[in-house]
């Protein structure tokens, strides 16, 4: 398999995994599908091959026009849990008509399912109120390996540091920097907000689960390591990866997913 980050941030989260000729979405927030169409090119995946839109949850910056459109041109569905569609029609009469044309397919959490080559399993997150819908993480695997994905939640759960454990790529929020946050000047709601259990993991708490899952005595560990949704105002890409790396082991690759643009495609 093979995975790109095309966005990530407050701003916009697009990432396709892929195996060969298929591949699927995952989220597809505010921005373009054509701008997402020349990124897939520019990967080295057809958008024809995309199977499939797996969204996280209904806040825009996952669940966006592109989504839809994406949907009706490539016959490609939405896939998401119901409460999560449901939350983003009540934000947007445009996504009403999906489920009349067949544009969406419901997951439920904590499960497995099988979409097109891919292996699909749901983990229930803690993230935002009804706005967000039911906010999932997945993993997804196809010929043997096996990609996570999770951001936009406020605290780790324990089921998810074992599928990532069981990962071969790990995609993690490691969304603020406590001391930026804390003095960022917003709201006081913001603030307690983002850093709750039902906002966006700190540098600390991703660093805190990361090294949870490279606990010794375990059979299985991910080989690299991506982090995502890095908020603009309130992180810096070194201040992440100071918290970050002195917990993974030395051959764990680290990397930061870009802002605005594509990162590397990797092999998972
Ligand atoms: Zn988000
Ligand atoms: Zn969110």
């Amino acid at each position: 398999m093979r995975f790109v980050v095309l966005a990530s941030g407050s701003s916009g989260n697009v990432s396709a995994v892929w195996n060969g000729t298929r591949g699927l979405l995952i989220d597809a927030g505010t921005g373009s599908s054509r701008s997402i169409e020349s990124s897939l090119r520019g990967a080295g995946l057809r958008p024809e091959g995309i199977a499939g839109i797996l969204v996280t949850h209904a806040h825009s910056d996952h669940f966006g026009r592109p989504a839809r459109i994406f949907a009706k041109k490539y016959g490609a569905p939405v896939l998401t849990h119901r409460d999560t569609y449901a939350a983003a029609c009540r934000r947007a009469r445009d996504f009403q008509g999906m489920e009349t044309l067949g544009h969406v397919r419901f997951l439920t959490e904590n499960a497995d399912h099988l979409h097109d080559a891919f292996q699909i399993r749901t983990y229930s997150v803690p993230h935002g109120t009804e706005s967000a819908g039911r906010p999932l993480a997945f993993t997804i695997r196809c010929n043997g390996r096996t990609v996570f994905y999770a951001t936009d939640l406020g605290t780790v759960p324990p089921y998810l540091i074992e599928a990532m454990r069981e990962a071969d790529f790990v995609l993690l929020e490691s969304n603020y920097d406590e001391e930026m946050e804390v003095t960022s000047g917003r709201p006081d709601h913001l603030i307690d907000w983002v850093t709750g259990p039902t906002g966006h993991l700190s540098n600390d708490q991703a660093a805190e689960a990361l090294a949870r899952v490279f606990e010794p005595g375990h059979g299985k560990y991910p080989k690299r390591v991506v982090l995502g949704h890095l908020s603009e105002e309130c992180n810096l890409p070194e201040l992440a990866i100071a918290a970050i790396r002195p917990r993974l082991p030395g051959h764990v690759e680290l990397h930061i997913a870009p802002r605005y643009e594509a990162s590397a495609v990797w092999d998972v």
